[in-house]
């Protein structure tokens, strides 16, 4: 019988981004939109800020994410290249330190030691990668990718909240773009649930209530700054 249980923590690196993305790309093109209509701005002065937020913020995630996940490949290469040059002068050494990473998990001292004995035949590299640096093939960065893909994501995201200020007349725009926005995230949560199998509430929740407290803030600046300036 061919065993059938769905584990989805491998999901959770991508999901994870483009959450990340989608969230930040409703949260803060509808936060700028509420912030300069409560400011009393045209219909054409919130339509530029917010496009101009898209293309901001899809910038600012695609470089954030770029060298963010490039100085932690960098990190790893350096790690492994180190731990390469160990395995070639101290091999004795490497294989004590890699049994009693196993002993530590649960083996007996002799097991362990055959254990390591036949990873270190099988991959030398990546058994004391994965098991003694935690670096694994898997995670193994993409700065290019994770770029692009942050900035694809918050641009979709944004694309929502820019579309509501052409779709809804000046006067119910506040209104317009906090309830859809919220509504947006709402679902955002609910499709993260059920890509990462976890609870379905919990996740609804957590995005809508910051989505809602970051509107609310901002459009509390924007109305400050209105009747301040206006
Ligand atoms: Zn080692």
């Amino acid at each position: 019988m061919r065993h059938r249980e769905n584990h989805r923590t491998h999901r959770t690196g991508w999901l994870r981004a483009a959450v990340l993305g989608a969230n930040d790309g409703i949260v803060s093109t509808a936060s700028l939109i509420l912030g300069v209509a409560a400011a009393d701005a045209s219909a054409q002065s919130i339509l530029v800020t917010a496009a101009a937020g898209l293309v901001a913020g899809a910038m600012s995630m695609a470089a954030g994410e770029y060298v963010s996940v490039s100085s932690q490949a960098d990190t790893e290469r350096a790690d492994l290249d180190r731990e390469s040059k160990e395995l070639a002068a101290n091999p004795v050494q490497e294989h004590a330190e890699l049994t009693a990473i196993y002993v530590k998990r649960g083996l007996d001292a002799k097991l362990a030691a055959k254990v390591a004995s036949r990873l270190t035949e099988h991959d030398a590299l990546g058994a004391h990668g994965r098991d003694e640096l935690g670096i694994s093939d898997t995670l193994a960065a993409r700065p290019v990718q994770a770029a692009l893909a942050s900035a694809g994501t918050f641009a979709l995201g944004a694309v929502f909240p820019l579309l509501m200020v052409l779709l809804f007349p000046v006067s119910a725009l506040m209104w317009g773009v906090s309830v859809s926005s919220l509504v947006f995230l709402g679902l955002l949560g609910f499709l993260a649930a059920r890509a990462g199998g976890s609870p379905m509430i919990a996740s609804v929740t957590r995005v809508t209530f910051w989505g809602a407290l970051a509107m609310a803030l901002t459009a509390g600046v924007g109305a400050l700054f209105g009747v301040a300036t206006g």
